[in-house]
């Protein structure tokens, strides 16, 4: 994989965690495949995770109207964005895979990943109305979920307390890589860390740095493309014709567009090509 370049987001304050060695381990892999390895790592960059007017520099178009998002994007269009936001936004451009490293936190993102995030995918850098899901900024990237959980995994199925895992995937892979274009690679998930096995670990680890070493040649999930659906002003909507040709299907087309039926099962899971 010489020539290509991963950037691995750490959202973890401890460097004798689990979640450490992952990015160690993901790190060592890759380097040994050649690729050249960006790390952001949050906690020991002390990074900002909370969005304020301080993000853009210079004056705001509107100060006593200050609306974040139209400000954001007229300072990047002028490259008046805030240093640190910059450096990361730079980070993301040489990257052609994302890893996103980090422990389950009510049932999503640690506060100062969602923060990295909120931040950094700045409107026109990561997304515009015209320019979001397959037609996104990052289309020639891959980005993949590593993280851990407290609870098993009978704990996240359908049958579960704490319910689909499916269901707690959407709103990332979806909502925010899927959003921006990212091709989503399978999410790897290592449940219940601390109650496992210490040579279990190990073996995940291991596993972990066999994948690495072919990455870049795995199929992503399906998500539904952008010209499934009515653009502006049709409401973004499935098209008539898209949804009527899935009339006979079993399972709803994806997690959020379900139309009425059974979740496709293991879709937040698997690429089409390892689905069970
Ligand atoms: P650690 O506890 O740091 O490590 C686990 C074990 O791995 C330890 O025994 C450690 O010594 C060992 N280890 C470290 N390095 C290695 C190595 N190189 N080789 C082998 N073993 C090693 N869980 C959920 O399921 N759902 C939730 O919604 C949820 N919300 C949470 C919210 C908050 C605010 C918090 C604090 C926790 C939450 N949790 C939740 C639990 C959380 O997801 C787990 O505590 C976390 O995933 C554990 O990962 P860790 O890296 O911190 O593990």
């Amino acid at each position: 994989m010489a020539g290509k370049t991963a950037l691995i987001v750490l959202a973890h304050q401890e460097r004798t965690s689990f979640n450490y060695a992952m990015k160690e381990a993901a790190q060592a892999a890759l380097k040994k495949k050649g690729w050249q390895v960006l790390v952001s790592d949050l906690y020991e960059m002390k990074f900002n995770s909370v969005l304020s007017r301080k993000d853009i520099t210079g004056n705001p178009k509107e100060p006593s109207k200050f609306k974040y998002g139209a400000e954001t994007l007229i300072a990047w269009k002028e490259g008046r964005l805030a240093k640190d936001i910059v450096e990361e936004q730079k980070k993301l451009e040489k990257a052609d895979l994302v890893i996103f490293q980090f422990p389950l936190y009510w049932f999503g993102l640690p506060a100062i990943m969602k923060g990295w995030v909120e931040r950094v995918f700045s409107m026109g850098f990561a997304y515009t109305f015209q320019t979001m899901y397959s037609n996104g900024p990052f289309k020639n990237k891959k980005a993949l979920l590593s993280f851990t959980t407290g609870g098993a995994e009978s704990m996240t199925a359908p049958n579960g307390i704490n319910g689909d895992i499916n269901v707690i995937l959407w709103p990332i892979q979806n909502g925010i890589l899927n959003f921006c274009g990212f091709k989503v690679l399978e999410p790897q998930i290592v449940y219940g860390v601390a109650h496992v096995p210490q040579e279990a670990r190990v073996e995940m680890l291991k596993s972990w740095e066999k994948r690495l070493e072919t990455i870049w040649d795995e199929k992503p999930i399906r998500y539904l493309p952008i010209q499934d659906f009515e653009g502006f002003p049709g409401g973004f909507v499935l098209k008539k014709e898209v949804e009527e040709a899935r009339s006979d299907d079993k399972f709803g087309p994806s997690v959020g567009q379900n139309l009425g039926k059974p979740l496709p099962p293991d879709s937040q899971l698997k690429s089409e090509s390892t689905r069970l």
